[in-house]
């Protein structure tokens, strides 16, 4: 005998297709707010609970819907840094998402800026070399409702607003772009999670087609690109993607996006000692950002476990920072660990927290964490 088919998520239906159900099924459209009432403003984790709605229309959201929690496995980290939340999803998969506090050195002790990094995939089929979640390959796309899903547990785990968002965690947004989009609604939207388009940013390693339809969306979200590398022959050796996409075709659809949005895209750039952080791809890399008036975001490289790569000494960092200033480009460098977010996709997962930081909150213990390649906890 075959499974019965999961029921869709509350939380990956918008306000709009609700109406419709609810009509379909014969309850007055107006319901629908107030069912999405209950769930974002109240954050109720079961129909019965929606006392105000008839006993007729809670069975019917029952028959038809449900509160997929994710399980949270583990948490990592304190308080005032950053801490990385691992969740079981119902087949059994583990995603990671990881909840960062302001940096004080740049937003001053008193923001209350919390900033989350999603994950929108199993596993990923990009394979950049920095990071660990491609090891295994990718696995599955996420549903909409478990995105919006990782904001709501964590803001339910943690007692604290999530302010921003970044879709950094595991797997490419981009090759998600349906259950991402359909997500992005949840969360911008007044009846939803009602995070401003802006504070969310989207990053990619750098999928042109979707960077394009990206741009077609009204949706004033922020894109930042894993660029890492300003010729082909540079970026090819740290983003296989550049294959498929060189950087000739990924800057044409990042003009595209940057002139329709009327918006500075974000370029992140992983400095590696003697790979990127040469003079030669400081001018390179003038060079592309100026071309489309880009942001450049500078990462010294976390050394990994297995890979041979180093992170350049902090006079080397300093020559690259100065060629980018001369050259008139707007850039930064984040040295700071466990404060902000200043990586690219998948950066994050390489952050090592040091084991007596393990909170274990009495969750079941992770079963076969390490096939998860959390490689840093
Ligand atoms: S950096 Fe992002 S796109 Fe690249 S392998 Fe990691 S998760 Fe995938």
């Amino acid at each position: 005998m075959s499974a019965a088919p999961l029921k869709e998520s509350i939380h990956a239906i918008s306000l709009e297709r609700l109406r419709t159900r609810l009509k379909e099924a014969g309850h007055p459209g107006y319901r629908a707010e107030q069912v999405l009432e209950w769930v974002y403003q109240k954050r109720v984790a079961g129909f019965d609970q929606m006392t105000n709605l008839p006993a007729a229309l809670r069975a019917t959201l029952a028959q038809e819907f449900a509160f997929h929690a994710l399980d949270p496995v583990r948490v990592l980290g304190a308080e005032d840094t950053t801490r990385k939340y691992l969740f079981r999803l119902a087949d059994g998969a583990l995603i990671e998402s990881v909840l960062i506090p302001a940096s004080p050195a740049l937003y001053g002790e008193a923001s209350d800026r919390r900033t989350l990094c999603v994950s929108t995939q199993v596993g990923c089929a990009y394979g950049c070399k920095f990071c660990a979640s491609g090891l295994d390959g990718w696995s599955r796309n996420l549903g909409a409702g478990e995105i919006v899903g990782q904001i709501l547990r964590v803001e339910a785990l943690s007692g604290e607003r999530i302010s921003n968002l970044v879709f950094m965690g595991m797997g490419e947004p981009l090759a998600n772009f349906a259950n991402l989009t359909a997500a992005l609604e949840i969360l911008n939207s007044p009846w939803g999670v009602g995070i401003g388009a802006r504070r969310i940013t989207i990053s990619t390693s750098g999928l042109a087609p979707q960077i394009r339809m990206l741009a077609d969306n009204p949706m004033q979200v922020r894109l930042a690109i894993s660029l890492h590398g300003a010729t082909n022959e540079v970026r090819q050796q740290i983003m296989p993607v550049n294959r498929k996409y060189p950087l000739e075709t990924l800057l044409e659809a990042c003009a595209y996006h940057a002139e329709r949005k009327k918006q500075r895209i974000t370029f992140e750039y992983i400095l590696i000692e003697n790979v990127n952080d040469r003079e030669e791809d400081a001018v390179a890399l003038v060079k592309v950002a100026s071309k489309i008036k880009a942001k450049v975001n500078c990462i010294p490289y976390n050394s990994v476990e297995g890979l041979e790569w180093n992170r350049p000494d902090e006079a080397r960092q300093d020559d690259f920072m100065a060629v980018l200033e001369r050259g008139g480009v707007s850039a930064t460098i984040r040295r700071e660990k466990g404060h902000d977010i200043a990586a690219a996709c998948g950066q994050l997962r390489r952050q090592t927290l040091p084991s007596n930081a393990v909170a274990d909150l009495g969750f079941a213990e992770a079963q076969g964490m390490g096939s998860a390649k959390d490689a840093g906890s």
